[in-house]
């Protein structure tokens, strides 16, 4: 049977087309008010820089060291965005550049985004992981968690960082109708959490969708999606 060029995008297999047209593609797909986040992991400069070039400016990594060697090589107009787990003792690295942290998931990660913020004279944006998968492996917090830190005053007292949103990962899974149920739970949590937030609030972000699941988390309110290998082809993990 023959496979359309759209079916092998959306099943996000084997992209054979450079990575300027992979990010065009998907580019003109997104609607007006969805950021597109390109996430480079593993890819090399060379390879970033041939979405850089062709108007990419967002990237996003997953680990701290490689994102820091990547920064220190690239134009400086860059917005790095760290989308993976962070280990508190490696916030140090990045504070200086980095401009929003995706997977903020407890309160002490928070005051240490903070400290090494002020350092730099900087406020540091965060988004708080949300656990919508019913996967062990995915980090997150619960609603309920989310919601105590941001009404806590301890939170007011930090003032070099700011929360501005939600992030979240539905389970890896074909089952579509359980991707949707997920992403809807975390656009009906980011809207319990706005109403505790003042009205000019920046608590705006909903980081949800990826190259598998973006148009499911786009029709459930995402404002920002994280693709990677849609773009840069499959990863090579050594
Ligand atoms: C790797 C990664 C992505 C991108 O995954 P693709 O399936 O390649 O688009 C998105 N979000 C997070 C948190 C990731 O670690």
């Amino acid at each position: 049977m023959f496979v359309g060029l759209l079916e092998v995008y959306d099943k996000h297999k084997c992209i054979e087309m450079s990575i300027p047209e992979n990010l065009h593609y998907i580019k003109s797909s997104l609607p007006e008010q969805v950021t597109l986040v390109a996430v480079s992991k593993t890819k090399s400069v060379n390879e970033i820089m041939e979405a850089y070039d062709a108007g990419q400016r967002i990237f996003g990594e997953n680990k701290i060291q490689e994102m820091v060697d990547k920064e220190a090589q690239m134009p400086k107009d860059i917005e790095w965005h760290m989308i993976g787990h962070v280990q508190r003792n490696k916030v140090k690295y990045m504070a200086e550049f980095v401009s929003l942290i995706h997977g903020v998931d407890n309160f002490k990660l928070l005051k240490e985004i903070n400290k090494q913020a002020k350092k730099h004279h900087r406020t540091i944006n965060c988004l708080l992981q949300i656990k919508i998968a019913d996967e062990d492996s995915k980090f997150g917090m619960t609603a309920k968690e989310a919601q105590d830190i941001l009404q806590s005053d301890e939170l007011s007292e930090l003032n070099n960082v700011a929360v501005v949103g939600v992030m979240g990962m539905a389970t890896f899974t074909e089952n579509t109708q359980q991707v949707e149920d997920e992403f809807k739970r975390l656009k009906m949590i980011f809207d319990d959490l706005s109403n505790l937030e003042p009205k000019d609030s920046k608590f705006k972000i909903i980081s949800m969708g990826m190259s598998g699941d973006y148009q499911i988390a786009i029709s459930c309110g995402s404002t920002l999606v994280r693709i990677g290998s849609s773009i840069f082809g499959e990863r090579n993990y050594k």
